[in-house]
């Protein structure tokens, strides 16, 4: 297979693009639209404000654990990092001042829902929840992706008679302190919530349905001589980026895709030092303790939940959940847990992405149908027979354990390759290939057998038949994939 060439010279055509989101992915696609030219596009935004999944997480305790230089666009680096560690709230204000800078923000049309998106004409048609409509030659979905939250199924959940709160969801007007809490899920949200929620509660009972692997992770502040050395010298924050990039990659990323690695072993016994040396009750310490291999489910990074579990307010609850009633939780051994306050940790619907969106390809294909047995996505960009409908962190993609900003950057880059050629008229319309497809879906699945995710637990890395859906191969195979794209995997016309 060869490497493209560069596109022929010749006059060049005009481009009009949608992005539809304005989180990370969006604000990106039109910063680097605009670099390489673009001017023509439009960003519709469902929500009244950008960040996505910064905007619409504001739950008590909202860390980001992947490291804030890494958790930044390349080309906006920020020296006023507070932590190791960021916030949300600090996040969302990056993004904010980020989309200010460059210029976006004016850009997005808020409070405007993409319904449908039709190819028809070499061109694709854009329906708006409120009868409005646009047109472009590109689309780029940039619609995230644990985007919209997955409600748990269990009997008498709408009888409780308190406020229900989802993490993804929460109402700040909903009064928590003093009160007694049930937090239902022990993934990386309710972990979060349960460390910084526990001090300021009257009681928190935790209903966990699976144990978790939990890393110490400490969240250093940066000092203010630091802060102003990344100022002043630009090349040491870039330089700790690149460090933390490759720490990250073969201490994280590329370990876990390798259930056999020696680094996942160490991050497993970390784990399990972690256990025994912060849990003294053995009673405790043996329903905290999982079943399965560290990095199965998605990794927990915390450097206080061991801590708040222990606190004398709180509860583990790991009795199953047999209902929910108006006073609180039921649980298998007949006992009612009273409640205030549900909240509700329970995770998102992972196999959304560009849905809702009725998407329809060429001879009106629909996503839906083509999708019907799980989300796919060649390269986790592009889906055959869907010409020039480009996803940013689609299905497939490096997911959980990457940053997925460094995925994103490297996906745009990418997409605009293969856009340059229809600026160039090298081609009108460029899809995946089918053949490319099935070669690229069945490796992923090959190569998933041997990945930790695949060896023994339930999550949420998994479709319905508990074959991981994530990119299964190292982060540095990613990213060689997009330096440039292999036009023979492509369908050009
Ligand atoms: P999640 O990892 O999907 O966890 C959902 C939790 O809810 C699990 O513990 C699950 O139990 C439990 N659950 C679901 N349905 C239930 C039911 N019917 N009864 C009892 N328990 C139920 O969701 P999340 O914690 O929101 O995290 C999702 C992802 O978001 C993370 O994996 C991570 O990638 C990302 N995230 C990242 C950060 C960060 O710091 N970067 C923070 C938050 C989230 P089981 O384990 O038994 O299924």
């Amino acid at each position: 297979m060869t490497t493209s060439a560069s596109p022929s010279a010749g006059s060049e055509r005009p481009c009009r693009f949608i992005i539809i989101g304005a989180g990370m992915s969006g604000i990106l696609a039109a910063i680097e639209l605009r670099k390489a030219g673009f001017h023509d596009f439009t960003i519709y935004e469902r929500a009244d404000r950008l960040g996505g999944t910064w905007r619409d997480n504001t739950y008590p305790g909202l860390a980001c654990d992947v490291p804030s230089h890494l958790y930044c666009y390349s080309f906006a680096p920020n020296p006023d990092w507070s932590h190791r560690f960021a916030s949300g709230a600090e996040i969302q204000s990056y993004f904010e001042a980020v989309a200010r800078r460059f210029g976006i923000d004016r850009l997005i049309r808020y409070g405007k829902e993409v319904r449908r998106c039709t190819f028809a004409d070499g061109r694709w048609k854009i329906e708006l929840a409120d009868g409005s409509g646009d047109a472009g030659d590109f689309v780029i979905a940039a619609t995230g992706v644990l985007r919209d939250p997955a409600y748990p199924d269990i009997p008498g959940l709408e009888t409780f008679a308190g406020p229900t709160l989802h993490t993804a969801r929460w109402d700040h007007g909903v009064a928590t302190a003093g009160r007694r809490i049930g937090v239902i899920g022990t993934g990386s949200s309710a972990i979060q919530v349960v460390s910084a929620l526990v001090h300021e509660v009257s009681e928190l009972a935790l209903f966990q349905r699976t144990p978790q692997w939990i890393m110490a992770q400490d969240n250093p502040a940066y000092t203010p001589v630091e802060q102003a050395e990344f100022r002043t010298q630009p090349e040491k924050m870039a330089a700790l980026r690149a460090d933390i990039s490759r720490a990250f990659a073969d201490g994280f990323s590329n370990a876990v895709i390798d259930a056999d690695s020696p680094q996942l072993q160490a991050i497993h016994d970390a784990c399990v030092a972690n256990l025994e040396t912060s849990v003294r009750d053995p009673e405790l310490r043996e329903r905290l303790r999982p079943s399965y291999r560290a990095g199965c489910k998605r990794l927990i990074m915390s450097a206080d939940f061991y801590e708040a579990i222990q606190r004398p307010n709180a509860r583990l609850v790991t009795a199953a959940i047999t209902g929910i009633e108006p006073a609180g939780v039921r649980t298998q051994d007949g006992r009612l847990h009273p409640l205030d306050v549900l909240v509700l940790a329970t995770g998102y619907q992972v196999d959304r992405f560009v849905r809702p969106i009725e998407v329809v390809g060429r001879n009106g294909v629909a996503l839906d149908e083509v999708w019907k047995d799980g989300p796919f996505a060649y390269l986790a960009i592009s889906v055959p027979a869907f010409p020039n409908f480009f996803m940013l962190n689609g299905p497939n993609g490096p997911v959980g354990n990457f940053s997925l900003i460094e995925v994103a950057e490297l996906q745009i880059g990418y997409i605009l390759q293969l856009v340059e050629h229809v600026r160039r008229g090298a081609y009108r319309e460029v899809s995946a290939a089918p053949a490319a497809m099935e070669r690229f879906a069945a490796d992923r699945r090959e190569a998933a057998r041997t990945t930790i995710w695949q060896s023994g637990c339930r999550s949420w890395y998994l479709d319905p038949g508990g074959v991981p859906i994530a990119w299964p191969w190292t982060f540095d195979r990613f990213r060689e994939e997009m330096r440039a794209p292999q036009l023979a995997d492509y369908e050009r016309r």
